[in-house]
């Protein structure tokens, strides 16, 4: 079964084709500053990527585009539209409503119109994603997989913040978290890896990118997870500052004399990494600035390390206990010094990481050394693949 998963963002459309069976991608793209005069689309698996300036006023010409370059020229990867046989959307903000992927109809539009509220520009996002897909491809099924259904399974202790409980009556404010598929995905994934059933591990899982979120899964179900009502929450971030004192944004709205957007654009936007170092938001530039001697550099990247280590020590302590802490994402994947410092010190929990293995590049694989009580695990994620699976287990019923 072929699943054309898309992932729309604001100004941007991704999409894969993937054949489920297979466990394999057939086509794969990006259309970036859609509606924007400098619009452009990529198109193409690794090295035959290929690159297309092309006009496109909105999300419904960014598929068409898409589509066009899946069926004809140098990286074409099926005749017709007969062989894609469904469609699974990426949609952030799921609300209380959706504890699991769903297949689209007008109802499930209309949930997701509503949840708007909670995730502005992500779920209209989706929307603009969803309905672009109906236009073009009316009679194929169409399947909803939502970032945070995976955490309907906190328990209210988890999930409720100490706030007048009129404001989570009247406006639904909670936590529901984000990256679930990601965290899923590694979660299942670390647990075939380790060949023990998921149900009998109490796992930490690490997505460390430019967005990031540590999740607590104990026995195979998600009992905690840092981002919060929206993903601005938990660790430091990109852009993000993650967490801070809640009187910082009062102080600083009334200082600065900022309005509501104001202060969110600069929580979201200027803040994490690019606002400490003042150098970027990525973490190799941070890196490579903090070892030619800059200092702000230097204090982001410790202050990253510090922020994951101690959402590590908080969910050991609401599991009782570690089985394995599985890392994913850019980060996860790729910064050694960053996993070296991250677990430092961590040997009296039981944690000990191998420097060598450390070092070593590979797919799935266990950075622990061979005595320690607890496993690192670092698990390419894969939320393209588990939308195109849940789309075909929902149209296969
Ligand atoms: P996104 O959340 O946008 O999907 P990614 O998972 O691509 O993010 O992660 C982006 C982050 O990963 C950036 O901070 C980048 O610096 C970091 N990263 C990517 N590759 C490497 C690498 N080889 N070494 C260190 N950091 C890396």
């Amino acid at each position: 079964m072929n699943v054309l998963v898309i992932n729309a963002g604001s100004s941007s459309l991704k999409y894969q084709l993937i054949n489920v069976e297979h466990h394999q991608v057939l086509a794969k793209g990006i259309c970036e500053r859609v509606g924007a005069a400098d619009a452009f689309h990529k198109h193409g698996i690794d090295e035959n990527e290929i690159v297309i300036d092309v006009p496109m006023n909105n999300h419904t010409e960014a598929v068409r585009l898409a589509l066009q370059s899946i069926l004809e020229g140098p990286n074409k990867a099926i005749d017709s539209l007969d062989e894609i046989d469904a469609i699974g959307h990426r949609v952030v903000q799921g609300g209380k409503y959706f504890d699991r992927s769903v297949l689209i109809d007008d109802e499930v539009i209309a949930r997701i119109e509503e949840l708007k509220e909670l995730a502005p520009l992500h779920n209209e996002a989706a929307l603009m994603g969803i309905r672009a897909c109906q236009a073009l491809m009316p009679d194929k099924p169409m399947v909803a997989v939502f970032d945070t259904s995976y955490f309907q399974t906190l328990q209210p202790k988890a999930y409720m913040y100490p706030l007048p409980y009129e404001l989570y009556e009247k406006y639904a404010i909670r936590k529901y978290g984000a990256h679930g598929t990601s965290h899923r995905y590694i979660a299942e994934r670390a647990a075939a890896f380790l060949d023990e059933p998921i149900d009998e591990l109490k796992l930490i899982t690490c997505h460390l990118g430019n967005g990031c979120s540590v999740s607590a899964i104990d026995h195979g179900v998600a009992i905690d997870t840092s981002m919060g009502l929206t993903p601005l929450d938990g660790l430091m971030m990109g852009t993000r500052s993650g967490s801070i004192d809640p009187a910082i944004v009062t102080f600083v709205m009334e200082h600065e004399n900022l309005s509501p957007q104001e202060m969110n654009n600069l929580l979201n936007k200027k803040s994490g990494l690019l606002g400490i170092s003042g150098v970027s938001n990525d973490l190799r530039s941070v890196r490579i600035a903090s070892e030619e001697g800059n200092e702000r550099a230097m204090l982001a990247y410790h202050m990253y390390s510090n922020s994951v280590k101690k959402y590590i020590g908080q969910y050991i302590a609401v599991m009782g206990g570690v089985d394995a802490v599985v890392l994913t994402a850019g980060v996860g994947e790729n910064d050694q010094k960053m996993r070296r410092m991250i677990f430092s010190g961590m040997q009296p929990l039981g944690i000990v990481l191998d420097e060598a293995r450390n070092r070593e590049h590979g797919f799935e694989r266990d950075i622990a050394t061979n005595s320690s009580l607890v496993r690192i695990i670092i698990i390419p994620t894969n939320e393209e693949y588990m939308i195109a699976r849940d789309t075909f287990d929902i149209v296969h019923g």
